[in-house]
C-alpha cells in the first residue's frame, strides 16, 4: 500500500522522507494542492482532520499519515502551540512566524526561556485510525543561529545540547525530535497495516 503524507509543508516532507525507508508521497502529488481547514482544538484533532480529508479522497488502497506539530512556550501560556503555522497571521510564512516569536520575546525582555515541540501523527488506512505523539524539550533564544531545519529551529536549543536546531546535523534532529519520536511509535502501526 502506498504511504501518502497529508502535508504540503516542505520541511516536514523532507524530514519524513529522510526518516522513512519507504517512499512517502505528498498528497499534492496525487490530488493537487488544496487547503485543509484545521479547526481542531488539539494537535491530535488537527492531525486526524488532515488525514481523514485525504483518506476520504484517496480510498482504501492507501495508508495516509499526517503530522500536526508546533512549538509551545510555557511563559506565553503555551503559545503559539496549535497556532504555530499561523502565529503571525492566516497566511504567514515560517519566517514571519519566527520573527513574531522573536519580537514577542524581545518585547518582554526575555533572552531565553523553556519551550517544547509537540508532534501528533495520525495514521489512517482500511485497518483503522491511530494517533501517536512525540515531544522535544529545550529552550528558545531571542535571536536566530544557523540556517538548517525549518520553522522555529534557528531559535530552539534542545535539552542536552548547546546549539540550535538550525546548527545541529539533521540526523541528530531526526533522532531526538518530536517528529522522530512520534514516527518511531507510528512505524509498527504502519508495518502492521502493510502486512495485513
Ligand atoms: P502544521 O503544518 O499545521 O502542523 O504547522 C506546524 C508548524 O509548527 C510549522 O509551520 C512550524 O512553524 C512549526 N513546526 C513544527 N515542527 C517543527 C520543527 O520540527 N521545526 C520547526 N518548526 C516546526
Amino acid at each position: 500500500m502506498k504511504i501518502v503524507l497529508a502535508t504540503s509543508n516542505r520541511g516536514k516532507l523532507r524530514e519524513f522522507r529522510d526518516m522513512c525507508k519507504d517512499e512517502v508521497v505528498a498528497f499534492s502529488e496525487i490530488l493537487g494542492e488544496f487547503d485543509i481547514i484545521e479547526d481542531g482544538d488539539t494537535f491530535a484533532q488537527n492531525a486526524l482532520i488532515k488525514a481523514r480529508t485525504i483518506y476520504q479522497k484517496l480510498g482504501k488502497e492507501y495508508i495516509v499519515i499526517s503530522d500536526d506539530s508546533g512549538i509551545s512556550l510555557p511563559i506565553l501560556n503555551h503559545a503559539p502551540g496549535i497556532y504555530s503555522a499561523r502565529y503571525a497571521g492566516a497566511d504567514a510564512t515560517d519566517k514571519e512566524n519566527l520573527q513574531k516569536l522573536i519580537d514577542t520575546l524581545k518585547s518582554k525582555n526575555i533572552t531565553t526561556t523553556p519551550a517544547y515541540y509537540t508532534a501528533s501523527i495520525a495514521i489512517i488506512s482500511k485497518h483503522g485510525e491511530y494517533v501517536v505523539h512525540g515531544w522535544m524539550h529545550g529552550k528558545v533564544i531571542d535571536n536566530t543561529i544557523g540556517d538548517g531545519g525549518f520553522g522555529y529551529d534557528p531559535v530552539f536549543i534542545p535539552s542536552g545540547y548547546d546549539q540550535t536546531l538550525g546548527e545541529l546535523e539533521k540526523d541528530i534532529k531526526s533522532k531526538i525530535s518530536h517528529r522522530g519520536q512520534a514516527l518511531e511509535l507510528a512505524k509498527p502501526i504502519i508495518e502492521m497495516m502493510q502486512r495485513s
